[in-house]
C-alpha cells in the first residue's frame, strides 16, 4: 500500500474530524474557488483532453465538461443552503408530542474513480456533490488520459490543500491500491466489470459505493416518430465523443420495413455534420489503439456473421487509421450472436435489430442487462407511458439522446449490472451525506406506559396502540 495514499486519508479524516460539519460558506467558497479554476483552465483542458485522444472537438469539451460543470456549481450554489438545512419530518400518533428530525451531515473523506471518455466532467461532477455536502475528497482520475490528470492535479493542488482535495495519478496499480482505502463513500465511474472488482475491493472495508457503470443503451423508433427529427438528433447523440459516451445510443430497434431508410438517413446526417472525418477538428478520435483495434474487430466479427455496413464519408482510410478515427457505422442485417449485439459498443458502431412491434421491442429490451439509458421516440403517448411504465433502465430521453444526464433536478444514475446509486443535484448532496434521523422526546411521553413489569394494564395500552397505529 502506497505511504502517499494513506497518508492523505489520514490527514484529510484528521481535519474532517477537526470541523465535522462545516458551514456554509465554507462550502460556498471551495465551491466559487472551483468554478473559478474551471473557468480560467478551459483552455488548457481543451488543449489537454483533445491531446489525449489524439483529437477532440474543443466545443465538445466546452459543452459537454465544462457548461455542466459550470450549471452544476451553480445549481449547487443555489439550492445547498437549502439541502444543508435540518429537515422536519412526521411522526406517528402514538409518539406525539415527541418530534422527528432528518440532520443532513457530511460523510467524511469520499472517493472518486474516473474514467478517461469526459475526463474532467466525471471527475468534477462528483467532486461537486461531495463538496456542497461538506467532505474531503480524493480522486483517482484516468490513465488514459495522463495530460488532463495531471493537468487536474495541479489546477485543484493550487485552490485545495491536500486535506482538502487530493488528485492522485497513475495506473491499475494505484487504481486498485485507491479502491481498496477504507473511504466513508466511493464512487467509482466506469466499466461494469472494472465496477465488480471495485465493489468487492470496497466491501471489505464495508465503504458503501455508488457505481456509475455502462453499457448498451437502446433506442426504440416507434412508427408515430419523427423520422427526421429522430435521425438528427441519434446522429448527434452517437457522434458526440465518436460515441464514446455512456449513455450513447448503442442500438436502434424498428420495423425490418424501415430500416433501410433510416440507415441511408443516419449517414447522411452524419456526413452534413461532418463533411469530412479524417483531418476534421470537430470530430473526435478513438482514445487508444486497443480501442480502436475493438471496434474494428467488432465490425470484421458483424460482417462474418452476415451484417451489412454502411460507412459515412468517403475519407482516405490510412489517413483515418492514423488519426484514429472511425466515421459513423451504421450495421444492419443483425444477429444476437454477433459480438456488436452482446458488448457494449462505446464507439460510433450503430447496429440496428429489426422489430415489429412495441411488444417484440420490450421483450428484447427487458430479456438483457438493464441499461443504463433508453431512448425513445414517437409521438404516441399511450405507447410512450408503456414504455416508461415497462422497462427499468437508469434514465430515460424521449424524443432526444443523451440529455437527461445533464439535467440537475433529476437523478443520474444506472440500475443493475448498469449501476447502483445516483448522483447530480439534490441526489448528488444526498449521496455524499449522511441523513441522520433524530427523535426528539418529549417531556410527556406514554413509553413509560410500557415500562416493565408487564401486566393486563400493558396489555390494554398494546392493544390501544394497535388500534391507532
Ligand atoms: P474502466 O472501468 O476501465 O476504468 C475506470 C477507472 O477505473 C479508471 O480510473 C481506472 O484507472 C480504474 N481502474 C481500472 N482497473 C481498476 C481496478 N482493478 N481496480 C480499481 N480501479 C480500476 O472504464 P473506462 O474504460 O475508463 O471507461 C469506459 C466505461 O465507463 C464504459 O463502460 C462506460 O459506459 C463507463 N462510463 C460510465 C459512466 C456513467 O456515468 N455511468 C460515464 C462514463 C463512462
Amino acid at each position: 500500500m502506497s505511504n502517499k495514499l494513506n497518508e492523505v486519508l489520514v490527514k484529510q479524516r484528521t481535519a474532517f474530524n477537526l470541523n465535522p460539519n462545516s458551514s456554509w460558506n465554507e462550502r460556498k467558497d471551495k465551491l466559487m474557488k472551483l468554478g473559478k479554476a474551471i473557468n480560467e483552465n478551459e483552455g488548457k483542458f481543451q488543449h489537454a483532453i483533445s491531446e489525449d485522444f489524439g483529437n477532440r472537438s474543443f466545443v465538445e469539451t466546452t459543452v459537454a465538461e465544462v457548461t455542466i460543470i459550470h450549471g452544476a456549481i451553480k445549481h449547487a450554489l443555489k439550492h445547498t443552503p437549502k439541502w444543508m438545512r435540518t429537515r422536519k419530518a412526521p411522526t406517528a400518533m402514538q409518539f406525539k408530542p415527541a418530534t422527528n428530525r432528518i440532520v443532513p451531515q457530511p460523510l467524511g473523506v469520499i472517493g472518486i474513480i474516473s474514467p478517461w471518455n469526459y475526463p474532467l466532467q466525471l471527475a468534477v461532477m462528483p467532486l461537486i456533490g461531495a463538496l456542497g455536502a461538506g467532505n474531503r475528497i480524493m480522486i483517482k482520475p484516468s490513465e488514459y488520459t495522463p495530460r488532463l490528470s495531471s493537468l487536474l492535479k495541479s489546477v485543484l493542488g493550487e485552490i485545495f490543500s491536500e486535506d482538502e482535495v487530493y488528485v492522485a495519478v497513475g495506473g491499475v496499480e494505484v487504481a486498485q491500491e485507491f479502491s481498496s482505502l477504507p473511504f466513508d463513500h466511493l464512487l467509482f465511474t466506469g466499466s461494469t466489470n472494472v465496477g465488480r472488482i471495485v465493489a468487492g475491493a470496497a466491501a471489505k472495508n464495508l465503504t458503501p459505493v455508488t457505481l456509475e457503470l455502462g453499457g448498451k443503451s437502446p433506442t426504440i423508433i416507434d412508427d408515430s416518430a419523427n423520422e427526421k427529427l429522430a435521425v438528427a438528433r441519434i446522429t448527434n447523440g452517437k457522434l458526440v465523443n465518436a460515441g464514446q459516451t455512456c449513455v450513447s445510443p448503442d442500438y436502434l430497434l424498428m420495423p425490418q420495413g424501415k430500416i433501410d431508410g433510416f440507415a441511408d438517413a443516419l449517414i447522411k446526417q452524419a456526413e452534413t455534420f461532418y463533411p469530412t472525418f479524417a483531418g476534421n477538428k470537430d470530430y473526435t478520435s478513438i482514445i487508444a489503439d486497443s480501442h480502436y483495434a475493438r471496434l474494428q474487430g467488432l465490425l470484421e466479427d458483424a460482417e462474418i456473421k452476415g451484417a451489412k455496413i454502411r460507412t459515412a464519408g468517403n475519407d482516405d482510410t490510412q489517413v483515418m487509421a492514423q488519426e484514429r478515427r472511425i466515421p459513423l457505422t451504421v450495421v444492419t442485417n443483425t444477429t444476437p450472436d454477433m459480438k456488436i449485439m452482446q458488448e457494449e459498443i462505446f464507439g460510433p458502431l450503430l447496429p440496428i435489430v429489426a422489430s415489429e412491434t412495441l411488444e417484440s421491442s420490450m421483450e428484447y429490451v427487458q430479456e438483457r442487462d438493464r441499461p443504463l439509458a433508453l431512448y425513445w421516440f414517437g409521438e404516441d403517448k399511450t405507447k410512450r407511458d408503456h414504455v416508461l411504465k415497462n422497462s427499468i433502465s437508469g434514465g430515460v430521453s424521449i424524443n432526444e439522446t443523451v440529455w437527461h444526464v445533464v439535467q440537475e433536478d433529476i437523478p443520474f444514475g444506472g440500475v443493475g449490472p448498469s449501476g447502483m446509486g445516483g448522483y447530480h443535484g439534490a441526489h448528488g448532496f444526498e449521496t455524499f451525506s449522511h441523513m441522520k434521523g433524530v427523535f426528539f422526546q418529549s417531556k410527556f411521553s406514554g413509553g413509560k406506559m410500557l415500562y416493565p413489569p408487564y401486566s393486563d394494564k400493558t396489555q390494554k395500552v398494546l392493544g390501544l396502540m394497535k388500534k391507532f397505529m
